[in-house]
């Protein structure tokens, strides 16, 4: 038993936590609650089982060395890849650069991996028994010493503390935080998986067109591709397979053709964000999207999930109090958040851009390997600090 579980309730009794929501933040989390922190803990998951969501990710080395510190690095670098350069080209095959991934410590700076599968590597550990699905909250209310759930099997339980990994839609958020924290962007995105075969690039290459960004990976046999497109206006309507048609068309090289051989189901949504001026309270604390969804542009949303995870159970199992370590929590954790969602916006104006003005200054920088190789370094390094 830890310091804390003793402290805070005044007793022998352990600490309770309820996690609502068990994609990747939720899974890292009760990963980290069942091998580290010795605090007893349940998960709710509205789902009635985990689908494949079509899409993969990229970890860059913040997320990386979260799967590290949960032994499970090499089981997911294992079922995806771990690129080593990076190709930037536009359009129009004007600008066409080749990026090496600078070698920082001793493992992989980047992972791309369909993210099934590093939901069911970060899971590897979890007992499925624990997870209770087709469960959700009805009802959340903090008290100064406790917080009450009501949940949709009809039971009111008790906890010190709720953590709302629920996602975009997040309940907790909804039922706990008050004022508009959802945005929708103007951004479409689209994933599916293709032939890696024939004309599929080898290096992970990311293609800039007008409004439009697709970004492709190829992992084992399978290719898979990524899509982004500004729509001009903020709406929520699912993006149609003729969007992303002429999304690819106007991409060009072998954009079109991946379409034509892809492998499974298509992926298509709509961007959205959230942001939070303050995402916890004493007994509540958010994680991952549910607290600070960012544009996908930026490839950190999954990376900050596990980040928030690993932050949060270090801080339960070392402070006395649930407060005070959902308090630090929050504090330690709240500027690289809005380091990323500030990197997010700029790379959405710049990799989106719409203007002939703003695609010449980003088809330029384009050209300029040694600068951006720089940069990437700059940028790994803070990351990996
Ligand atoms: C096309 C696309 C590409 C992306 N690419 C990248 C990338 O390259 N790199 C990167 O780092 N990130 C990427 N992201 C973002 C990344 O996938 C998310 O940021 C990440 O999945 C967030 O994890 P999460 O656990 O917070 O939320 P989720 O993974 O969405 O998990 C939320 C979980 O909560 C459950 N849930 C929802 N509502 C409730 C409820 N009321 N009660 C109980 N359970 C509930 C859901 O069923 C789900 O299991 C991408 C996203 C998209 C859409």
């Amino acid at each position: 038993m830890n310091a804390m579980a003793r402290h805070d309730t005044g007793s022998e009794e352990r600490t309770r936590v309820l996690v609502v929501g068990c994609g990747i933040a939720g899974g890292a989390l009760a990963a980290f609650l069942e091998e580290r922190a010795g605090i007893e803990y349940d998960v709710v998951e509205v789902a009635d089982a985990f689908e494949r969501i079509g899409y993969g990710v990229s970890l860059w080395a913040n997320g990386v060395s979260v799967l590290d510190d949960l032994d499970v690095l090499e089981d997911v670098t294992e079922r995806g890849t771990t690129p080593e350069k990076i190709r930037l080209r536009t359009a129009s095959g004007r600008a066409d650069s080749t990026l090496e991934l600078p070698a920082i410590g001793a493992g992989p700076q980047l992972v791309a991996v369909h993210r099934a599968d590093l939901h069911d590597a970060l899971l590897v550990g979890i007992p499925r028994e624990r997870i209770e699905f087709g469960t959700t909250v009805t009802a959340v209310r903090e008290e100064p010493d406790a917080v009450t759930v009501e949940l949709t099997t009809g039971e009111r339980r008790t906890y010190d503390l709720v953590v709302g990994a629920d996602g975009i839609r997040s309940a907790v958020r909804e039922h706990c935080f008050e004022g508009e924290q959802l945005r929708h962007s103007e951004t479409a995105v689209w994933s599916f998986w293709t032939d890696a075969d024939g004309s599929f690039p080898e290096v992970m290459t990311s293609v800039s067109g007008p409004s439009t960004e697709a970004f492709l990976v190829a992992i084992g046999d399978r290719g898979l591709v990524n899509v982004g497109t500004k729509r001009g206006v903020e709406a929520d309507e699912k993006p149609t397979t003729t969007e992303l048609r002429r999304a690819l068309s106007d991409l060009g090289w072998i954009l079109p053709e991946t379409l034509e051989r892809r492998r499974g189901e298509l992926f298509a949504d709509t961007v959205r964000e959230v942001s939070m001026d303050r995402w916890v309270s004493d007994r509540i604390a958010l994680v991952g999207d549910a607290a600070h969804a960012v544009h996908p542009i930026a490839g950190m949303g999954a990376a900050l999930a596990l980040e928030d995870a690993r932050a949060l159970s270090r801080w339960l199992a070392s402070l006395a109090t649930v407060p005070a370590a959902v308090d630090q929590y929050y504090l330690t954790r709240r500027e690289p958040v809005r380091a990323v969602q500030r990197d997010a916006a700029l790379m959405e104006r710049f990799v989106l851009a719409e203007s002939r003005f703003l695609r010449a200054i980003r088809d330029g920088l384009l050209t300029a390997t040694p600068v951006l190789e720089r940069v990437l370094e700059r940028r790994l390094r803070e990351l990996a600090a």
